[in-house]
Order: C-alpha cells, then structure tokens, then sequence
C-alpha cells in the first residue's frame, strides 16, 4: 500500500514512512493511493468477532508488508487489552433507530485513546526495527496531550514532552497528564496559553538543528496512522447491526474532521453507509460549509465542548482532495486562496456529492445541555457534551434521513470529563469511572518553564540526554 498527499507534489511513501512523518513534504496530508474493498463476505464474516479482531482486519490492509503480521496482531490486541469493557466500543441503544457507541473506555476517557494506544506502539515497533528513536513535541489544550502521554509511557524509543498553559486547562485534563508515573513522558506547563504553546512547538520544528538532533516528530490528528485505527470501530457498530444487509448512518461531533473522516474511509471500503452526520458546536464552520458549499474562517469561541473548538477542520483537505477528483494542483490553490481570503467556495458539482452523503447540524451550548437533560430523562444515559451535540443533529436532520436505517452517535467521551456541563444540565457531575477514581488525590509532577524556545530547548535536552545515559 502506498500513500499520496493531498496536494500532489510530495513522494509516494509506505505506511511506516507516513506514519514517523506525519504531514507531507509539500504541506499535504496523506491518503492511500487506493482503498483497500472489502466484499459483502468479507464483512458478513466479521460478525461475532471480538473488536480487536476486526480492528486488525480493518488495519491490516493499510499497513500491508511494513509490520510483520505477528507483530501488528500483537499491537493491536495489546492496544486494547486494558480497555475497561470487554467489548471496548458497547452500543447502547437510546432509541427506536438509535444507537450510542462509547468510545470512552480507554485510559484517558475519550476517543482519541482508540488511535493513539495503537499510534504509539506502532511507532515504538517501527523505531525499533531501525534502530531509531524520536522525540515527540507537542501542544494540548486538553485531550490530545493526556492521550498521548498514555499512549506514549514506557515505549522504550520515545521520549514525549507536552506542552500545555498553565492554569487553562481543566483539573481533570492536567492530572491525566501530570500523574502518569513514567521517565519518557512529560507535561509541561507554559506561562502562556494555548496559541503561545502552539507557536512554540512550531518554533521547536523550525530549528533545523534541533529538529534533526532530537529526531522531533509530531502525534496530531492529521497523521494517516491517527485515522487508520478510527475506521474499525465504524465497521465494528455496523456489522453488529447487521451490516452488510442492512445499511446504518452515523452522527459524529465534529472538530477536526478526523474522527468522521473514518467513517467516510470505511464507506470508500466498501462498508454500507447511508449517512454520515456531522454536528458542530457554536464553532460551525463544516455545518456552513456543508449547507452553503463555502468555507469561511471565523473567530473560535469558547464553549462547553472544547475539543470542538475549532476555526479550521485540518481533516477536512483529505475529503476536499476527494471532492477535487484527487486534484492535488487543485487543493493546493484552494487552500492557498483559504489562507489569503479567509474563504473558499465549492461549485455545486462538489456540494451535491458532499451533500448526498453528509448532513450537518449545530447546537450552542443551552441547547447542548437541554440534549443532556432530555436524553437522561428518556433513558438514564448521561452523555457528555461533545456527544450531546452529535446526538442533537441527529434530531436535526431527521427530515433528510431514511427513517428505516439505524443511526449510530458516537459518544466520544465520558461525561465525567465534563464536570460543569454535567452539573448545569442534572444538577450532579458525573462520577468517575472506578479504575479512576483517586484520579485527584494521585501525586503530579507538574514543571513549569517560561514561554521561551531556549527553556524548551533546554529542557528536552537535559531529559533525552540523562535517558540515554541511562539505556
Ligand atoms: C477530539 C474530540 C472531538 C473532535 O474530533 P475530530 O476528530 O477532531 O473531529 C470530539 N469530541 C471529543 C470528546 C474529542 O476529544
């Protein structure tokens, strides 16, 4: 299997290339040159399998001769061995044709764990067959960072500094990040917010000679391995509904556009899809865009779904890739023009395919926590707000769906990492899962350094240095 990039003058790579590569040399982003089918038997015989066995069906394809098929078994049986329910991703039915899928049984209580437990092995597995290790930098405002700092622990070739601001990030998020007792990982608290962490990751990779003596590398969500994972869980809720004769749509809330682009992946595979449903928080660019057919940048606010709080959907260039008929020329001017104007439009050409299979809803927050209430009213769950969102959409754009086919919302986290939406909408937060629950009384380490390339530098250094010394 070979990958292309998005905007068409970046080498064809293998997967292990994109994976310790991330973004592509021309500023694309990777997709696979064809997509792996799977035939109506395929599918048929994934049904009954436990979740890890159709995740490396799923995978298997896209990774092809660069990891021993032994070796990915392993990965990605271990990848989800210590999830906290047997069936890793449980369906829960909320309504006559309605389904939530929890994708919050991971270590860090949200979906991003379901990629970045198998990102992270996979990338010690690959260091490791070359003899090779990296130094991962990045910035969180939250999710990603504790994600990765669990997903990265004791992977004896990684080292992964985190970067956060210091005081702006819940109590819950920065506990995540500050408890877990490993050498190779460290969160950092920044005297600055989020966009000074940002620039200073962006600072850190500018500095070729740093760059190059650390062997810097990146885990964000536009990485091709960060998708791959996502897509199994697609296939795993629909055979379970009875896929491939009975076809379901799903309703994804949205920020980046990563977790519903696997769902558009798994449809490219052959897996029957009917709808794909995108809901948005106050930050609606996809839901305008998918409405109007143009992209418009606007300020972010802040709401009580963060992890969607977004100007842009970086994703969003692998569909517009597709959209362009794989025109790399084509959305390379795009999204040049995009940063120019602040906008770009599609023709309706682009807008009618986009929209046979996409619908779009948006929720602000009041109506995000009354979806909270409602739905413990009616069945006892308690969603958190990101999925509350997603499920709001579903309401929304019922008029245009086949009532007949299911609809699975993905729950992309646990409600009690929300504790003050939770709160505002039943009164209580949400109780922490067992495993747990001494979360809060749990030592940190919790460094600090100022906002300055130098003290980043400085401090990475010290770090890899003392752990090489002592391998
Ligand atoms: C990251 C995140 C999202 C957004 O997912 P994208 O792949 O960026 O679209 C939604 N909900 C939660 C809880 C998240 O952590």
């Amino acid at each position: 299997m070979q990958y292309i990039s998005t905007r068409g003058r970046a080498p064809a790579l293998p997967f292990d290339e994109v994976l310790l590569s991330g973004l592509a040399r021309d500023g694309g982003l990777y997709v696979p040159a064809v997509w792996p089918m799977f035939s109506r038997d395929d599918i048929r015989a994934m049904k009954g399998l436990p979740y890890a066995e159709v995740a490396l069906r799923v995978m298997q394809p896209f990774v092809g001769e660069t990891v021993p098929a032994d070796a990915l078994r392993r990965i990605v049986e271990d990848s989800y061995a210590g999830f906290d329910h047997s069936c890793v991703a449980p369906l829960k039915q909320l309504a006559p044709n309605l389904w939530l899928m929890e994708l919050f049984h991971g270590p860090t209580l949200a979906f991003k764990d379901y990629a970045m437990q198998v990102l992270g092995r996979l990338f010690d597995h690959v260091l490791a067959a070359r003899g090779e290790r990296v130094t991962i930098v990045g910035a969180t405002s939250g999710d990603t960072g504790a994600a990765a700092i669990e997903a990265c622990r004791d992977r004896g070739n990684v080292d992964c500094f985190i970067l956060y601001p210091r005081g702006r990030v819940s109590p819950m998020q920065q506990r995540q990040m500050t408890t877990v007792d490993a050498p190779n990982v460290h969160a950092i608290a920044v005297e600055g917010t989020f966009d000074d962490c940002q620039d200073l990751v962006k600072a850190a990779f500018n500095d070729t000679a740093f760059r190059d003596a650390y062997g810097l590398s990146a885990v964000n969500s536009i990485n091709w391995a960060r998708i791959m994972p996502q897509i199994a869980y697609y296939f795993w809720a629909a055979v379970n509904l009875g896929a491939p004769e009975r076809p379901v749509s799903f309703s994804v809330p949205t920020g980046n556009f990563g977790n519903v682009y696997a769902g558009y992946a798994a449809l490219q595979m052959g897996l029957p899809i009917e709808r794909l449903v995108v809901g948005s928080n106050a930050n609606d660019i996809l839901t305008r865009f998918f409405d109007s057919g143009t992209m418009e940048m606007r300020g972010v606010v802040p709401t009580l779904s963060p992890s969607m709080d977004i100007q842009v959907s970086s994703n969003f260039e692998r569909l517009l890739f597709d959209l362009f008929d794989r025109n790399g020329a084509e959305v390379e001017a795009t999204l040049t023009a995009f940063r120019r104007d602040g906008r770009f439009a599609v023709g309706d050409n682009q807008l009618g395919r986009a929209g046979a299979l996409f619908l779009a809803g948006r929720s602000d927050d009041d109506q995000a926590v009354e979806t909270i209430r409602t739905v413990r009213e009616r069945t006892g769950e308690l969603l958190d707000p990101h999925t509350a969102v997603g499920i709001r959409a579903v309401e929304q754009t019922a008029a245009s769906r086949d009532p007949a086919v299911p609809v699975v919302a993905l729950a992309t986290a646990h409600p009690a990492k929300f504790a003050a939406a939770i709160e505002r909408a039943v009164g209580t937060p949400a109780a922490l899962p067992e495993r747990m629950a001494d979360l809060m009384e749990r030592p940190e380490r919790t460094p600090v350094i100022p906002n300055d390339l130098v003290a980043l530098k400085a401090y990475v250094q010290e770090r890899v240095v003392a752990r090489g010394a002592a391998a």
